[in-house]
């Protein structure tokens, strides 16, 4: 419980049980963007959701669920906070003062979304994630961010760079001035398989494999999803230093992450997530 994940690129919040990162390169431009990627401490659920829960679809009381939010609401300062369902898709919805009131988190709606694109003040969104990518897109420049799930589905079916695109279609965002940062997730340290056809998958995007898989003797393969989404990234034209990796594995860091892939080797039937927040200011 006592990890520090304090770095140069990285800044650990603690306040009482609460705790969160927010990313140097991000904190440069705090007068126009809020952030954090909250950990799983310091919330009111009880038991397997303890305690920062934000998945509202599982077994945890939704009361706990709201109440959890309400405390990153007052740490953060952010207004009303907004959400569709997410569903391992590449959909990406752009939400502004026009469409929101569809989208509050209470109502549930169950649109499905995994990226959220935002240009106008006042609106703050959660991504939940407990092993998948949280991702944050932004351009300091045109002051537009986006708040993405990518999980290895949404990582093979390239979300990010989707979104990274309509940016740009959209908004005038040059890949140049785009800042990524990747919160917690299952490092390549964790995120193991031996199915072939799973493999393949990936291959068949990056043939490369090389550069992201490490095979074992034993069959098993260890996928690196990070570096694939950074890859990928430099290679559309954003620059090396503009993305920045946490490499906080959410399996290995238990104690502090929600972890789905930890749980289910425990027998555990449900899951909580933690949640990414953003808004502009
Ligand atoms: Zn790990």
């Amino acid at each position: 419980m006592n990890s520090n994940f304090t770095n140069d690129n990285i800044t650990h919040i603690k306040k009482g049980n609460l705790e969160y990162i927010t990313f140097n390169i991000l904190n440069k431009y705090k007068d126009k963007l809020i952030h954090g990627f909250f950990f799983k401490n310091g919330g009111v659920s009880k038991g397997i959701y303890s305690s920062l829960n934000f998945r509202i679809l599982g077994n945890d009381s939704k009361k706990n669920v709201f109440k959890n939010i309400d405390i990153v609401k007052k740490e953060l300062n952010l207004s009303k906070v907004y959400k569709a369902m997410q569903a391992h898709s590449d959909n990406i919805l752009i939400l502004d003062n026009n469409n929101k009131s569809k989208y509050e988190i209470e109502k549930l709606n169950n649109e499905e979304y995994d990226s959220y694109v935002i240009a106008e003040k006042d609106i703050s969104t959660i991504i939940t994630t407990a092993d998948c990518n949280p991702i944050i897109i932004y351009d300091p420049v045109n002051n537009v961010v986006a708040n993405v799930h990518s999980g290895w589905k949404g990582t093979i079916k390239q979300i990010y760079i989707k979104t990274v695109k309509l940016m740009n279609r959209k908004y005038g965002s040059k890949y140049n001035d785009i800042i990524v940062c990747i919160g917690p997730s299952i490092n390549k340290c964790c995120f193991c398989s031996s199915s072939l056809e799973f493999k393949k998958q990936f291959t068949d995007i990056w043939p490369n494999e090389n550069e992201y898989i490490t095979n074992k003797e034993n069959g098993e393969f260890y996928i690196d999803l990070p570096y694939v989404i950074k890859k990928d990234l430099i290679r559309l034209g954003l620059k090396k230093e503009n993305i920045i990796l946490s490499e906080i594995c959410t399996v290995c860091n238990n104690d502090v992450c929600f972890s789905y892939r930890f749980l289910k080797k425990q027998n555990e039937l449900d899951y909580a997530t933690m949640g990414t927040f953003v808004e502009l200011k």
